[in-house]
């Protein structure tokens, strides 16, 4: 099973995130072998999970708030996501960690909220570059992952998306061989907060040329997608590539 997840951030507006879906929904995929999801903006996420009902797309949320209901303007919580009818939601996302200013205690509250009412949580982690040139990104990562201590995730299912942050939407992808060597020391590390296998996601610049690069490691379980999953033609692309090799 490969995953290919598709963050589509804020690109599209409410008509385009339905265009863009009902678009996908005319595509034939290989359902048996791969795991889709997309993640529309907060304002189509309703319209779009009506129009992916009975597709093989899993719709999830960009964000969530960790508060149930209260005056919290401006938020949406993991609760009203989830009872739209979303299966995932991003947690951690970099821009929502240096654009937003979320912190870890954040990152930590927002995986507990999901976990605990079955919102399917993607923790997203990844370094600097200030961070990996200074050899700190193994640290950066450690503490970023030191959010699951404490957390119930006996029989729960979590992702983790590594997203080198100097990776995103930036065309300068993460090496593969590299990548895959940060997703075995994930790996390594995940087996003190859990004792399942969680699938790790490599994300940051993804596109249709270099996608098998990746999902051809045995480490790397699939790929989130950002700017490449806004576009019809790119997204539908990467995916066909990787039913090419599964
Ligand atoms: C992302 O935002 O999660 C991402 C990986 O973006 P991009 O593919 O545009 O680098």
């Amino acid at each position: 099973m490969k995953y290919i997840f598709g963050n589509w951030k804020m690109y599209l507006d409410f008509d385009e995130s339905n265009i863009l879906a009902n678009a996908l929904l005319q595509e034939k995929f290989d359902e048996n072998n791969l795991k889709l999801a997309i993640f529309p903006s907060a304002l189509a996420i309703r319209e779009v999970i009506m129009a992916m009902e009975n597709s093989a797309f899993s719709v999830g949320a960009q964000n969530v708030s960790w508060v149930e209901k209260g005056g919290y303007t401006g938020a949406i919580s993991a609760q009203m996501f989830l009872n739209v009818g979303s299966e995932y939601a991003l947690v951690g996302h970099s821009e929502r960690r240096h654009i937003f200013g979320e912190t870890d205690e954040d990152v930590r509250k927002k995986l507990q909220a999901c976990l605990e009412i079955g919102l399917t949580p993607v923790l997203c982690i990844g370094e600097k570059k200030e961070e990996k040139d200074s050899g700190l990104r193994n640290t950066c990562l450690q503490r970023q992952l030191a959010v699951l201590a404490g957390l119930d995730l006996k029989n729960k299912e979590i992702l983790i998306a590594y997203e080198p942050v100097w990776a995103i939407g930036t065309g300068n992808a993460c090496d593969p061989v590299e990548a895959e060597q940060v997703h075995h020391w994930i790996k390594e590390e995940l087996k003190k907060y859990s004792g399942q296998e969680i699938p790790i996601l490599y994300g940051g610049s993804v596109k249709a040329e270099n996608v098998i690069s990746y999902v051809s490691l045995p480490a790397i379980d699939g790929v989130l997608v950002g700017g490449a999953s806004a576009k019809f033609e790119t997204f539908v692309s990467i995916i066909k590539k990787v039913e090419e090799i599964i």
